[in-house]
């Protein structure tokens, strides 16, 4: 009996200190109960001492500890094992799955809160934009081996002279939104609900980037908009887009901080389609959503070591942590459903197609989402 706290019989827990009713739930004890049948108190009546008091705080973390360890053992080294055990009443000895899986997103989403990687991609952003030099004249002063090595030299100026031409004419663009705001505004035309959003987002994209607009209310002074739903949408989306094309690391950022807390959303949707490929197994919906929870947490606990391992060496690590990630959850999968090699790589290869055509659809969703809330 690892997880029952050791009997003593010593200091409180002396029989002298003993009751009839358990103090915390009333229900009525022997002088011979040395814990609450009910609520597993320990019987004791001794008021506690200070030693007592740090005793019990330290015995309680202990074997919560206790379980941690055992949970973290039984799932890092016997795939598919602790969800068998787990559904087949075995559960005192295991953190709750959901408690676990919900601790440790929240563990994964400080440390990449902590780390934000992608900040670095802000460089690609339109904030950080090194101003271009003249190519040509500087091309003019090398001396070529022959003529190809010219030639290649300015198809490759031509093409950025043609990216050039386009900037010229997004510019001139904003330009004619910039001369006249009012009236460019009211003339954009309501030739299908699309292009009107898209005419209003770049109208208003344009404003916030070269006027410094910061608000609806302040376009509505300045530019009499009317302030409808309509035109509050599009320029909240603007702003967002404004955003994440000056800043992309950052909404890179934003955007990843929110996986741990979507797979809460993901993962009872796609137990389903696991409990349908599995229907002539005798499992429920929920041991499906189990085991689809105790893989999520053995996939949190590899990232947040991969992360580890990746801040301390400064390497990439997610490639190898992803693969022993793909091989456990084949053992997995061959342990707790405990079918043959053939039908399980079939399955296998049925539900990873399933979960990134689910989880693309999600992301999806989720950029979306977050760029409106941005
Ligand atoms: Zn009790």
């Amino acid at each position: 009996m690892k997880n029952k706290p050791t009997i003593k019989t010593t200091g409180r827990y002396r029989l002298q200190h003993r009751g009839v009713d358990c103090l915390n739930c009333g229900h009525p004890l022997n002088l011979s109960d040395k814990f609450c049948p009910n609520c597993s108190q320990a019987n004791s009546t001794k008021k506690l001492t200070l030693l007592d008091f740090f005793e019990e705080f330290f015995s309680n973390y202990f074997s919560y500890d206790s379980k941690l360890w055992q949970t973290l053992a039984a799932l890092l080294l016997k795939p598919g094992k602790i969800t068998r055990e787990y559904i087949a009443g075995k559960r005192l000895s295991y953190t709750n799955p959901f408690r676990f899986l919900l601790s440790l997103s929240i563990v994964y989403f400080l440390i990449i809160s902590f780390n934000s990687e992608f900040e670095s991609l802000n460089k690609y952003g339109s904030s950080n934009k090194i101003p271009t030099f003249d190519i040509t004249k500087q091309l003019n002063t090398y001396e070529f081996e022959n003529e190809e090595e010219k030639k290649a030299a300015m198809a490759a100026i031509d093409s950025i002279k043609l990216q050039e031409f386009i900037g010229d004419m997004i510019s001139k663009k904003d330009s004619t939104i910039l001369s006249n705001p009012k009236k460019y505004f009211k003339e954009i035309k309501d030739d299908g609900l699309f292009n009107r959003y898209g005419s209003k987002i770049k109208f208003f994209s344009t404003l916030i980037k070269k006027d410094t607009i910061y608000s609806l209310d302040e376009s509505v002074i300045k530019y009499d908009i009317t302030p409808n739903l309509e035109n509050e949408m599009t320029f909240n989306l603007a702003k967002s887009l404004v955003e994440i094309e000056e800043r992309p690391g950052t909404f890179f950022n934003s955007l990843i901080s929110k996986l741990p807390f979507a797979t809460f959303f993901f993962l009872p949707f796609f137990s389903f389609f696991v409990w349908m490929v599995y229907i002539r197994k005798k499992y429920t919906y929920t041991d499906h959503l189990i085991f689809s929870f105790h893989n999520q947490s053995l996939l949190f606990i590899l990232l947040i070591v991969s992360n580890l391992i990746n801040s301390v060496f400064n390497i990439g690590s997610e490639g190898l942590f992803l693969l022993i990630f793909t091989i456990y959850l084949y053992k997995a999968m061959r342990n707790f459903y405990q079918q043959g090699r053939v039908k399980t790589i079939i399955k296998y290869t049925l539900l990873n197609s399933i979960f990134f055509i689910l989880g693309g659809i999600a992301i999806t969703i989720l950029i979306a989402a977050s760029v409106f809330t941005y």
